[in-house]
């Protein structure tokens, strides 16, 4: 504790000051006293009356002057003991001051009315280290300052000392209201200064660094808070999706934007606490939802009754101005509401358009399939998958042996496997020996769709198939029944052929004709020139058989003409041999790969079977039986201008054959027998 201001009354002054001269005045007084006592003495020995009264004055009055003196003396000090007391009591009262200051939480200093320091608290010091040693009672306020913000104690100060300390100043003297005071150190006093009815003043400091620290730290959550909100309210203002949250009394908290342009009428700036059912109304007056036009109340009090007990909600809302809106409510488990908004007004249009086109592309599909009912053929597309979209009716007629497997999404490959397992195809035309063989085929090419196919049934019914990729990469595949065309097409064939046969046959012997002998003497002349092969050629002729027939009649000729034939047709079954009738009784052999001498035998051969067949011809001038002559010739051709060629040929046989007649029948001449052979033209074609 500092010693006690000078300005303090000091307890032993009076005594002091006045003890020493009022004891040497009143010796004084008294020797004076006796003096004049023994002067009186003298006088009144000496009866000098006037000398007498004025020496009895002169010791009255000093006495007067020396009681008067007494008095005051004593009043002195009994002033003086009164200070004394004063004293003691102050310097009590200081020392309990004292005591308290340094039990007070705050720092304390008083300055008295001439603004000089009187006391400062311990903690006063030790809050303000840099100006500790200055706090000596009688310093002046604005020395302690000045000294605080030179050492950098006053963190508003440093840098603009004087200028703070006057500021500080004008402060000091107005006392205004309390402040806060940034010291060195990151500390915080609050100082609060008022006056002392004795004109003095205390200060004090309160270390509110932790408050401030506090106020600081709830500042910047205030702030971090603040920012957050501002970003939640951008970020729920860029949402396309309107959204406002009620609270638990279901009052609006908060709204975007995008709410607001969804429901101008409403002034939600101004509606932050207003009641859903209070907005709602203002939206019912407005008309602004469309399905509640006319029965307001009614709507409202369903509205309410909804909303009060419903946890989560979805409903589609039509608004003014054909606006659509898909609302969806949640109550959270604090009790709030939260309702978000979807301008669904496109979607809603886009979905009446889509139902409509759906509607529309219904019909056109029907009215297709109404003409696809209507085909007379099978109609079935397969998707991308290969799976089947549709069919007609026909398509599950004509395979009615799966016909229930014919639903949408059943694969091509389940339906082909189905087949070529029941057996259901017939044997494919092309498509090898097993089913798995034509299910394979089948596959391929469905897969590839190409050219038409034919596929037969097990029925016996004949299917033509035609399948195309369409620009979807879809398989449409067209079945038309076709088993009356092919049955007629194979009709035809076996007509063509059995014609062909005939053209080809000669009708009473049934031996090739002719004209079937002439094709394949070119085929088996150019086959043998290719092979370097001999080709042999026997011209045969009945012996005298005019006088036959005219002997036995021309029925009986042709008997024996179909009996002729078939001696001569008995022996020949080799790939390329043809027996013909070559015209009338005019019969011709055609044997590749024999040579004259095989030729020979063959023409031996011939003449002994027809004598064992013995059919008698008693008009016969050579035998009792019929007889052959028989022209043989063999070369191997060599393939130039074979036309000319096989003129020789048959000329050379001719040859013989005349050479037979001539030397007397029912014998065979070989062609190359012949001298200076006599190539004369062959003779007229005599058809049968
Ligand atoms: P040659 O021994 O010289 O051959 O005497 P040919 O009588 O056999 O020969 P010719 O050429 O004089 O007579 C052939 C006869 O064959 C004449 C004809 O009436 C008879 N002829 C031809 N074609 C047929 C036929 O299809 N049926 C019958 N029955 N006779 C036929
Ligand atoms: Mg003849
Ligand atoms: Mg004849």
């Amino acid at each position: 504790m500092p010693p006690p201001s000078s300005t303090e009354p000091t307890p032993s002054s009076p005594a002091r000051h006045l003890g020493r001269p009022l004891i040497l005045c009143a010796a004084g007084a008294v020797l004076i006293l006796v003096a004049l006592a023994r002067s009186a003495w003298w006088l009144a020995l000496s009866h000098d009356a006037t000398g007498l009264t004025l020496c009895v004055l002169a010791m009255v009055l000093p006495l007067v002057g020396l009681m008067w003196l007494w008095q005051h003396v004593r009043q002195v000090r009994e002033h003086s003991l009164h200070q004394q007391t004063e004293l003691i009591q102050a310097r009590a009262r200081a020392e309990r001051l004292e005591g308290a200051l340094r039990c007070f939480p705050d720092a304390v200093a008083l300055f008295d009315a001439e603004d000089r320091l009187v006391l400062a608290s311990d903690r006063y010091r030790s809050m303000n280290p840099a100006v500790a040693p200055l706090l000596q009672p009688g310093v002046p306020f604005e020395h302690i300052l000045r000294a605080a913000a030179a050492a950098g104690e006053v963190l508003e100060a440093v840098g603009n000392e004087d200028h703070w300390v006057r500021q500080r100043m004008i402060q000091h003297q107005s006392l205004r209201q309390d402040f806060l005071q940034g010291l060195a150190g990151n500390r915080w006093v609050r100082v609060n200064e008022c006056r002392t009815p004795e004109g003095g003043l205390i200060g004090l400091r309160t270390d509110v660094t932790d408050f401030v620290r506090q106020q600081q730290a709830l500042q910047e959550a205030r702030s971090d808070a603040q920012q957050a909100r501002r970003l939640l309210v951008r970020a729920l203002d860029a949402l396309p999706a309107a959204l406002e949250i009620f609270d638990e009394q279901d009052h609006l908290v908060i709204y975007n934007r995008a709410l607001q342009n969804m429901f101008p009428h409403i002034d939600y700036p101004r509606s932050v606490g207003r009641p859903f059912a209070d907005m709602a109304a203002e939206s019912l007056r407005h008309h602004a939802v469309v399905e509640a036009v006319g029965q307001e109340d009614q709507w409202l009090a369903r509205r309410l009754q909804t909303r009060s007990t419903m946890s989560s909600r979805s409903f589609l809302q039509e608004l003014s101005g054909g606006r659509w809106v898909q609302a969806y409510e949640t109550r959270t488990p604090e009790g709030y509401v939260v309702a978000i908004r979807l301008d669904m007004t496109e979607q809603v249009k886009q979905r009446a358009a889509l139902e409509q086109a759906q509607q529309e592309a219904q019909r056109v599909r029907q009215l297709l399939m109404d003409a696809l009912e209507a085909l007379p053929e099978g109609l079935a597309v397969y998707d991308t998958d290969d799976r089947l979209l549709l069919c007609n009716t026909q398509y599950r007629v004509m395979y009615n042996d799966l016909a229930h497997l014919l639903q949408p999404g059943r694969s091509f490959d389940e339906l082909i496997s189905f087949s070529v397992e029941h057996q259901h195809f017939g044997r494919a035309p092309e498509g090898g020996e097993t089913a798995e063989d034509w299910g394979a085929q089948r596959l391929a090419a469905h897969r590839q769709p190409g050219a038409a196919m034919l596929v037969p049934m097990h029925d016996g019914r004949w299917f033509r198939v035609h399948e195309r990729k369409t620009a979807e990469k879809m398989t449409v595949g067209v079945h038309v029944d076709v088993t009356e065309l092919v049955q007629k097409e194979q009709q035809l064939a076996h007509a063509n052929q059995l014609l062909a046969t005939l053209s080809a046959t000669d009708g009473l012997t049934g031996l090739h004709n002719r004209r079937s002998f002439d094709e394949a003497l070119n085929a088996e002349w150019q086959r043998c020139a290719r092979h370097e092969q001999p080709l042999a050629l026997l011209l045969v002729d009945i012996d005298h058989f005019k006088l036959y027939n005219d002997h036995y009649g021309h029925l009986a000729g042709d008997d024996c003409l179909r009996r002729v034939a078939q001696v001569l047709n008995a022996d020949f079954r080799r790939s390329g041999e043809v027996v013909a009738r070559y015209g009338g009784e005019e019969f011709v052999l055609l044997l590749p790969g024999i040579p004259l001498e095989g030729a020979r035998e063959v023409a031996q051969r011939c003449l002994e079977r027809i004598r064992t067949e013995n059919i008698p011809h008693a008009a016969s001038p050579t035998s009792t039986r019929l007889t052959l002559s028989i022209g043989v010739a063999a070369w191997v051709p060599d393939g130039k201008a074979h036309a000319h060629q096989t003129h020789r040929l048959i000329n050379a046989a001719d040859a013989a054959l005349y050479q037979a007649k001539q030397t007397g029948r029912a014998k065979y001449v070989l062609a190359s027998d012949l001298r200076d052979m006599d190539l004369r033209p062959a003779p007229p074609h005599r058809d049968p």
